[in-house]
């Protein structure tokens, strides 16, 4: 779709309003304050509406991503677009030269749609049988002889792995049933250290139902040992004989997804800052998990933060 075509699917500024409050709201906006539904929208200024029961004046946009943004609504949609179907996204650059608006602009509007791809609803993510392993991103580039992605784990020194390094934690999970996945990092306040245990179990706390009794595989990385205390069936892997055992314990599908993440993340972000690196995160979880599903509408969907 270019902009002259998303120009003829929404023509003005109130095409999208009427779009957007048929996703937030369903059939009719709700006034925020009492809940009537006898809210009427201005003539004259489509993003605000009045509530005939109330008198409150409210923005359907009022705790989402596109609140503070006085851009038009059109560039909005058009950004969203162009970002899920660049297969590698879009950089602000690209943006800023697409849609007219200053580069600032166009960073901040790519850093609220990737919050928006991060607030999805992680309650049901455990099913049957998980994947968990941790990563490391970030930090000092790569030297050629660090092949991390290609080293079986747990040979030679522990550098390899990443653990203890200058690069940032992340802990991730692939459900092997429902194929989700999810990825964390494990400390937003500080770089350099080891994933600890209990960092690993607030993690956990966010997607599991521990009486679940779910099924864990990992590799022998020590600071797993809690999972078997917390009633969770813990198979480990041993990558230093092999990459899978014969009885199907592995953790291949976080990998892969380890894999496409820093293919990502290296190739099309030359330095991400710890502050907005699980935005990255959130972005490729969500291209991931949402591979078949209608993108755009979902990421209007959760564009609203609160309420
Ligand atoms: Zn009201």
């Amino acid at each position: 779709m270019t902009f002259m075509e998303l120009l003829i699917k929404f023509p003005t500024e109130k095409d999208i309003v009427d779009y957007y409050v048929h996703i937030r709201y369903g059939d009719r906006p709700v006034c925020n304050h009492c809940g009537s539904i006898k809210v009427y929208q201005r003539k004259n200024n489509v993003k605000v509406f009045d509530c005939n029961d109330c008198h409150n004046t409210f923005s359907p946009f009022a705790g989402t991503i596109f609140e503070k943004s006085s851009t038009d609504l059109r560039k909005w949609m058009y950004a969203i677009h162009m970002f899920l179907n660049g297969k590698k996204g879009i950089s602000g650059l690209q943006l800023q030269r697409e849609i007219g608006v200053t580069y600032k602009t166009a960073w901040r509007m790519l850093q609220q749609i990737r919050l928006a791809m991060g607030n999805a609803d992680n309650q049901e993510f455990f099913d049957t049988i998980v994947e968990i392993d941790e990563t490391y991103v970030g930090g000092k580039p790569r030297k050629s002889n660090e092949h991390d992605d290609n080293t079986p784990k747990g040979t030679g020194t522990g550098a390899k792995r990443g653990r203890g390094t200058d690069k940032t934690p992340v802990v991730g999970m692939v459900d092997r049933n429902n194929k989700k996945v999810f990825a964390r990092i494990a400390m937003p306040n500080g770089e350099g250290k080891k994933l600890t245990a209990r960092q690993l179990m607030d993690i956990l706390k966010v997607v599991s139902k521990q009486e679940n009794n779910n099924t864990i595989m990992t590799d022998e990385f020590r600071g797993y040992d809690p999972l078997t205390k917390n009633n969770f069936v813990h198979l480990r892997v041993d990558h230093t004989k092999a990459f899978s055992d014969n009885n199907g314990t592995h953790t291949n599908n976080i990998e892969s997804f380890w894999a496409t993440l820093k293919r990502g993340v290296y190739g099309i972000y030359h330095h991400i800052s710890i502050e907005y690196m699980q935005r990255y995160i959130d972005e490729f979880c969500f291209r991931y998990n949402n591979r078949d599903n209608d993108m755009f509408n979902l990421v209007l969907k959760q564009s609203v933060l609160v309420g």
